[in-house]
């Protein structure tokens, strides 16, 4: 593609493997960076070209700017597609490959900046015309707390500015609570991301969690690909996602795809983007925007047939988008579980080897893993070992299918979240799309022994 002809993978693991498939296929060169403890990844293995960028910690490899800009630097790589986690949403990681004339595949360090300070985020999407939760204008101080309050209406739900994976929120049912809310809210959010500020909101009672997909091509030119209806979460992680969501008719789906799509054409916004809402009673909530691919963004490519990273490598050449709205269609229906090295039950972390793999087959179902036989899990790292994706016509035969490939899957060695996923497919409230953000949790408290 005109442009890039090279791209360093900021990352590991699956995304790094997705991000490498989509270059092979266009015919763009990788190179992978790794830790030590990553030395025999498949990414590694299969990439052009690698460079150990330092020790298993994090903060010393996958976080080390300075080494992946000598990386790119010292391999000629003219982009980083930044995968997601890591330096995906940091502002400043942008910036410097900006002046380094190395293309970050994503959205400008701007909009990174106005998407990672959740006030100013919900401030944007409220002048962008998206529907935001009710709630304080700004930060909530010791003086305004009892009055925005009273306002908005208890129960409401204190949340930390900087905040990210649920850390430095906390509910007051009642006026009792709240100046307990507030202070443990900003205890957290001051020792997990060293700003102390935090909003008010609302607090929904039995909402789902459901996401809209966009992509923009920094030009004013946007659109929409459906939403992803991510409601079965353990303390705030997604587990198991779904395309289309079990909630939505079709025009309640263009509705809010549009609303979205609407927004990014407005703001510009360049490359892959995923607005999240709360979902309750009808009404959509904004609570975030994503500026990076999702974990889970494969269900939406098997129900539109969009590859999003080619689109995102696309856009970051000045190629724009490979289609307009008009020629988005939307076929059956699809599931992802995600699959961590974690006690089913506890979810421990299992780190160790693979002993035996065997990935299951068939028509409708993709395995995104860098996991293979003798695969040593390292013990540094995020839990996810792979996503299985399963795409039918109807959700009843993507269910159906879901249920043989679970039992086709065999990973030996280490403990998995495979049964679990065994438990929910014969549970007649996933059967039905019956749940919340909270069944997950209730259903594992209740079934625990
Ligand atoms: P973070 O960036 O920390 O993940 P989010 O704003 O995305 O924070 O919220 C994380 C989760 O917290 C949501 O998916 C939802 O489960 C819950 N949550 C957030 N805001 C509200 C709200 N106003 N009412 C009820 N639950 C909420």
């Amino acid at each position: 593609m005109s442009g890039i002809s090279k791209i360093l993978i900021a990352n590991r693991g699956e995304i790094a493997l997705r991000v490498l498939r989509a270059c092979k296929e266009l015919g763009i060169a990788t190179v992978a960076v790794h830790s030590t403890a990553d030395a025999d990844a498949m990414h590694v293995r299969l990439a052009d070209e690698s460079v150990c960028i330092g020790p298993p910690p994090s903060r010393e490899s996958y976080l080390n700017i300075h080494q992946i800009v000598a990386a790119c630097e010292i391999t000629g790589a003219d982009a980083v597609h930044p995968g997601y986690g890591f330096l995906s949403e940091n502002a400043k990681f942008a910036d410097i490959l900006d002046a380094h004339g190395i293309t970050f595949i994503g959205p400008t360090a701007e909009h990174i900046r106005l998407m990672g300070d959740k006030i100013t985020a919900k401030l944007t999407a409220m002048d962008l015309g998206i529907p935001v939760v009710p709630g304080s204008d700004g930060e909530v101080t010791e003086d305004n707390l009892m009055a925005t309050a009273h306002r908005i209406g208890f129960p409401v739900l204190i949340k930390a500015t900087a905040g990210g994976g649920g850390r430095g929120m906390k509910v007051a049912k009642t006026e009792e609570d709240l100046e307990e809310a507030f202070n443990t809210a900003r205890t957290e959010a001051a020792a997990a991301f060293g700003n102390p500020a935090v909003y008010m909101e609302k607090y929904l009672g039995k909402p789902r969690h459901i996401e809209i997909q966009v992509l923009g091509d920094g030009e004013g030119n946007a659109i929409h690909l459906g939403e992803r209806d991510c409601s079965l979460q353990r303390r705030h992680q997604k587990v198991w996602e779904e395309a289309n969501s079990p909630a939505l008719n079709v025009e309640q789906r263009m509705k809010i795809g549009q609303i979205c799509a609407d927004a990014m054409m407005k703001m510009k916004y360049r490359g892959a983007g995923t607005i999240e809402f709360l979902y309750e009673n009808g009404e959509f909530y904004f609570i975030e925007m994503n500026t990076r691919l999702q974990v889970e963004h494969p269900i939406t490519e098997a129900i539109t047939g969009i590859d999003l990273v080619h689109e995102q490598i696309r856009i970051a050449s000045g190629a724009g988008l490979s289609v307009t709205q008009d020629e988005v269609t939307f076929s059956g229906h699809a599931i992802e579980c995600r699959i961590n090295a974690e006690d089913p039950r506890t979810f421990v972390p299992s780190p160790g080897t693979i002993t035996h793999f065997h990935a299951p087959g068939g028509l409708g179902v993709r395995v995104d893993s860098g996991a293979y036989q003798g695969y040593k899990i390292p013990p540094y790292y995020d839990s996810l070992i792979g996503k299985l994706i399963v795409h039918g016509r109807t959700r009843v035969e993507c269910m159906m299918r879901l249920r043989r490939v679970l039992d086709e899957f065999v990973i030996d060695g280490i403990k998995t979240t495979l049964p679990l996923f065994q438990d929910l497919i014969a549970n007649q409230d996933i059967a039905n799309g019956d749940y919340d953000i909270h069944w997950l949790e209730d259903y594992l408290a209740r079934t625990s022994a």
